[in-house]
């Protein structure tokens, strides 16, 4: 079997880098990504986007013009509250860029905060989304309940200056091969995966 570390240099040679993007922008599309497929937050954030582009005039936006915008991203009554209550605090206070800061805005989770700091600010944190808590624990590199107790266990297993690549590649190897119902027969590592129920 391999160690957790084996697999994200065998990810990283498989799906390389990804780009860094603007932190306010980043904020807002993973507030959009909650509960949704990634096509549907793409289109409501450029949607939200082509239409206001800073924190100033989302904060200023009518709400129900924000619902209509990001409608495709689902829940929209509740997200776009949160949309506009944390561009109201960006626009007031600037954009935060630690852990704690970002935790303090409406609608603002470990999650979304930490996707913040590896793809804003380019700061070391381990987002936990879907894909990283089921794939660390289908191949046995962590034993949690929570997204939480997986951020805790991979911090402790991965070197600080790779917890920057474990979301990104772990989000392209869910989507890709290793997602809910996993395609083993097309996945490079079936070899060396412990995984019990192999498709
Ligand atoms: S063999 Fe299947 S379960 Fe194992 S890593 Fe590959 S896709 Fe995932």
């Amino acid at each position: 079997m391999m160690t957790i570390n084996e697999f994200i240099k065998a990810l990283k040679k498989r799906y390389g880098v990804f780009p860094m993007s603007d932190p306010f922008q980043v904020l807002i599309f993973t507030i959009l990504s909650q509960r949704t497929k990634d096509s549907n937050t793409t289109e409501a954030t450029a949607r939200l986007f082509s239409k206001y582009k800073t924190p100033e005039q989302i904060a200023e936006a009518p709400l129900k013009e924000i619902e209509l915008l990001i409608k495709p991203a689902g829940f929209y009554k509740v997200k776009s509250k949160y949309v506009k209550n944390a561009s109201r605090c960006v626009a007031r206070e600037g954009m935060p860029d630690t852990l704690d800061a970002l935790l303090a805005l409406p609608g603002v989770g470990r999650k979304t905060a930490n996707c913040v700091l590896v793809y804003g600010y380019n700061k070391p944190a381990i987002p936990v989304d879907v894909h990283v808590h089921r794939i660390s624990n289908r191949l046995g590199f962590v034993n949690t309940k929570t997204p939480e107790q997986t951020e805790q266990e991979l911090m402790r297993l991965i070197p600080k200056n790779k917890w920057i690549l474990v979301n990104s590649l772990l989000v392209k190897f869910g989507q890709e091969l290793c997602s809910a119902k996993p395609r083993c027969s097309h996945c490079p590592i079936a070899k060396k995966c412990s995984y019990p129920d192999k498709r």
